[in-house]
């Protein structure tokens, strides 16, 4: 009888198929087809060097089995199965249950360590439709507009770009993104894996009730992508994949309290989180906090239009690193001023928290929680984990 083993998988709900970690992966243990990116149990070494580069945690799945989910079975999942009962060596059926509890808790205690929990979704957040349109069958957009966002003369190319899908059904929700697929292949001759961007605009549109959204997109100076969609020209045709994304979705609940800290084009959810409360919600609503770190003024999206945005619905803190002759500040050390804010925000559990942006931020803010969470005597890995799993704190960062 096989020993059990722990098998890494992959959730398809949850993984946005950036294919970051499949290019993390030293031994090719990971690949993808048109559909799910999933772990061949035969090559898999249990290095844990895709876990950390992974945005969403979706790649942070184990399950003890007897004997391990084939690829073709996992390029069939449209989520995961449940742990199953193992058969324990010498287990002669029926099973020790303890024994095997133990076992499994082993396994998995092993499998996790060092590694953060499940990301989860808001408890009201809608039911989000994912990867519609895939590698082989993408979908068509139509450009409608590409504007800079970043003031002409800044170093930061900054662009708000417009896509339309015509009669095709492309049903998002605030949180999500999609692929955008590069023309042309790689250097194997292969076509080019989509890059994916946030989506900026609410479930409703970019204009209320038309089949368009936006993006916000930074050109990264030997970007391939980056390149290609900020030169894009009105009635440019892309072909886009997704929708993915099922946990850093925006409570339906208007009463939740929102936490928001970003960094440059890691604003782009928060601009839909905005717009979806802007479009829907009264008077009764919770309130969003937003710490929203860029270099200046001119290379910080969105900068007018969020000045705009009423008090009562969105307090934004701007923070900014490079203005000649002032000290540089970090999201981090505004949180840390704003220390009174931030503890009441946490101290309640109406309040959700939403990090997006630049990976090196992390710690950063963590450290910031951390002393701000001791302020109410918490500690604060303890309320994040619980936070994380009521679905309250979720963090995207590239
Ligand atoms: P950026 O202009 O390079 O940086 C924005 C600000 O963050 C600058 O003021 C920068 O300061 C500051 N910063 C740098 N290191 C920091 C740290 N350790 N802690 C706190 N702040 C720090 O930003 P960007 O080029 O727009 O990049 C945004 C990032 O967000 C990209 O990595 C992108 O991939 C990611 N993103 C993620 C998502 C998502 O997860 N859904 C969506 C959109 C974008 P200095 O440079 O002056 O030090």
């Amino acid at each position: 009888m096989s020993k059990p083993m722990k098998q890494h998988l992959i959730d398809p709900e949850i993984c946005i198929r950036c294919y970051t970690c499949e290019m993390t992966c030293s031994v090719g243990a990971i690949q993808h087809d048109d559909t799910n990116v999933v772990v061949d149990p035969e090559k898999c070494e249990y290095c844990m060097d895709c876990i950390p580069v992974c945005p969403t945690g979706s790649i942070d799945e184990w399950r003890i089995v007897d004997s391990p989910y084939s690829l073709e079975d996992q390029l069939g999942f449209t989520e995961l199965p449940a742990q199953e009962e193992i058969t324990l060596p010498g287990d002669t059926g029926g099973g020790d249950l303890e024994a095997f509890d133990d076992v499994v808790a082993a396994l998995l205690a092993e499998a996790h360590k060092g590694t953060g929990g499940k990301p989860k979704a808001p408890a009201t957040a809608a039911k989000p439709t994912i990867n519609l349109y895939t590698l082989g069958k993408p979908a068509e957009a139509t450009v409608q507009g590409n504007y800079r966002l970043t003031a002409a003369d800044s170093d930061a190319d900054v662009r708000h770009i417009i896509l339309n899908f015509g009669s095709l059904p492309m049903p998002v929700l605030e949180g999500q993104s999609i692929g955008i697929i590069p023309p042309g292949s790689d250097e194997n001759g292969q076509p080019h894996l989509p890059r994916l961007y946030s989506i900026s605009s609410p479930r409703d549109g970019e204009r209320a009730n038309f089949n368009n959204l936006s993006l916000t997109v930074k050109r990264e100076p030997e970007g391939l992508c980056s390149n290609y969609v900020c030169d894009l020209e009105k009635g440019d045709k892309v072909q886009v994949t997704g929708p993915f994304g099922a946990t850093f979705l925006l409570p339906e609940d208007p009463r939740a309290r929102m936490l928001m800290i970003c960094t440059g084009t890691g604003s782009a959810p928060f601009r839909a989180f905005t717009m979806r409360r802007q479009r829907t919600v009264g008077t009764e609503q919770g309130g969003m906090t937003m710490f929203f770190g860029a270099r200046a003024p001119d290379s910080l999206p969105y900068f007018g239009p969020l000045k705009k945005v009423p008090e009562a619905l969105l307090h934004t803190f701007m923070v900014f690193s490079r203005i000649p002759g002032t000290d540089k500040e970090y999201v981090q050390d505004r949180m840390l001023v704003e220390r009174d804010r931030v503890a009441d925000l946490l101290s309640d559990d109406n309040t959700h928290v939403y990090i997006c942006g630049l990976r090196g931020m992390e710690q950063g803010v963590e450290s910031a929680f951390c002393d701000i969470a001791g302020d109410l005597g918490a500690d604060w890995p303890a309320l994040r984990d619980r936070m994380r799993e009521e679905g309250r704190y979720h963090v995207e960062t590239y």
